[in-house]
């Protein structure tokens, strides 16, 4: 076989489908977030992201960054190891007690993403439950799809946030099987939320086990931040929630928080967790500091929630059409991937502003979008260079609106 032809033809496949990925290069600049430095063909130019998961801006929080320091003076670069193999360091200990706290839970247990949190609870709480089935809702995040897959359990999949659908599903299924419904919070393309209190309901009245995730809540709802169920009230009744460390906590890595039992049976089953160096000490500080913080102050919440609205407004006076949601995600819909890409490559070159272009496979290909995540950092200069860059676009790409709200 020519091994190299055939990755060029997968690849021009992939760009003549508009669907070719092209990473944007940035430097971020300490305490200007969302400010960056975008490089391209040698040259430099200021950039204001609009696209970044670090939704509160704690990526470059003065609490965070001394915490951040002073693990590196005290203990090093590296943890030096797996967690079990000398790797376990103070750092990892505290955090995953400020993390069982976050979420009520008795343990929590942390790995190097939130992806390989998801893939190794999930594959192994699947995989090593006799006869499990997993119902997973239909727009879950690959890495659970993964996580389920790599479990060989049988999955039923049920209708995106339809408690219709999932209730025939579990009363179609063998009674005496055991069961584990895996679904998010916020869903992260569209910004919608799951009913969790009534697929709680169904997991009891069902025998199941429940498994969610946070991730893009964790820091961001909840008078804790504990996430979606700490404001509904409902951390108690999930058997597992799970987050990332990456997004509005604004570092890096994954976790579960669980039961005791829970948390020790994944710690010692799951291959993605044993067998991989742990995070960096000051990672983990890093992190506890960050959770720490946005336990006891709502500060970046409120103006978070209050930035969302103002761009939410100033894009309906435009008549900019975006998904309505009652989250803090913004979709602008395009619905066609050159076109995406056009316009996210004309904000970027022509006005500054970076707006990563959602294609497929990340959505279903006729939805494609700019996904816009404003933070409490987007100051009210931002967003006006924001709505006058996409209100110049859209008339000079004639791109259809809705009909326009008042000033
Ligand atoms: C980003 C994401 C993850 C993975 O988290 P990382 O920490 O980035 O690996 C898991 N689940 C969902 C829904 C996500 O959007």
């Amino acid at each position: 076989m020519n091994y190299q032809a055939f990755f060029k033809k997968q690849l021009a496949d992939l760009k003549d489908e508009g669907n070719y990925r092209v990473f944007i290069d940035l430097q971020r600049k300490r305490g200007q977030f969302p400010e960056a430095v975008w490089t391209s063909d040698k040259s430099h130019s200021d950039v204001a992201i609009w696209c970044s998961n670090d939704y509160l801006g704690m990526g470059q929080h003065p609490k965070v960054l001394a915490a951040m320091h002073d693990a590196i003076d005290r203990c090093g670069a590296g943890a030096g190891g797996t967690r079990n193999i000398s790797g376990t360091t103070h750092d990892h200990v505290v955090l995953e007690q400020e993390l069982a706290d976050l979420h009520g839970k008795e343990a929590a247990l942390v790995f190097t993403s939130g992806y390989v949190s998801n893939w190794a609870a999930l594959g192994t709480l699947a995989s090593r439950i006799p006869d499990c089935i997993v119902f997973s809702d239909s727009l879950n995040h690959a890495s659970m799809i993964e996580g389920i897959r790599q479990s060989r359990a049988e999955k039923v999949i049920w209708k995106h946030n339809d408690l219709e659908d999932l209730e025939a599903k579990l009363k179609a299924a063998d009674p005496d099987k055991p069961k584990l419904i895996a679904f998010e919070s916020v869903y992260s393309m569209d910004g919608d939320i799951a009913p969790i209190k009534e697929i709680c309901d169904l997991a009891d009245e069902y025998g199941a086990m429940t498994y969610l995730d946070e991730v893009h809540a964790v820091g961001m709802y909840g008078p804790r931040g504990g996430g979606i169920a700490e404001r509904e009230g409902l951390m108690d009744r999930l058997t597992v929630i799970e987050g990332t460390l990456g997004k509005a906590i604004g570092v890096v890595g994954g976790y579960i928080a669980a039961s005791a039992e829970l948390c020790d049976f994944v710690r010692s089953f799951a291959s993605g967790f044993i067998f991989t160096t742990a995070l960096p000490p000051a990672i983990a500080a890093a992190a506890t500091a960050s959770i720490r913080h946005l336990k006891q102050s709502s500060v970046e919440r409120e103006a978070h929630q209050a930035t969302v609205e103002t761009v939410r407004r100033r894009l309906d006076v435009h008549g900019i059409p975006h998904v309505q949601n009652p989250s803090h995600i913004i979709p602008v819909m395009v619905g066609n991937p050159a076109k995406c890409k056009f316009l996210s490559d004309t904000l970027l070159t022509e006005f500054g502003i970076y707006i990563q272009p959602i294609n497929y496979p990340t959505v279903p290909k006729g939805t494609e979008r700019l996904r816009i995540t404003p933070s409490p950092v987007h100051t009210a200069g931002d967003i006006d260079r924001l709505v006058c860059a996409l209100h110049a676009l859209w008339s000079d790409c004639q791109l259809a609106r809705m009909p326009m709200a008042a000033e």
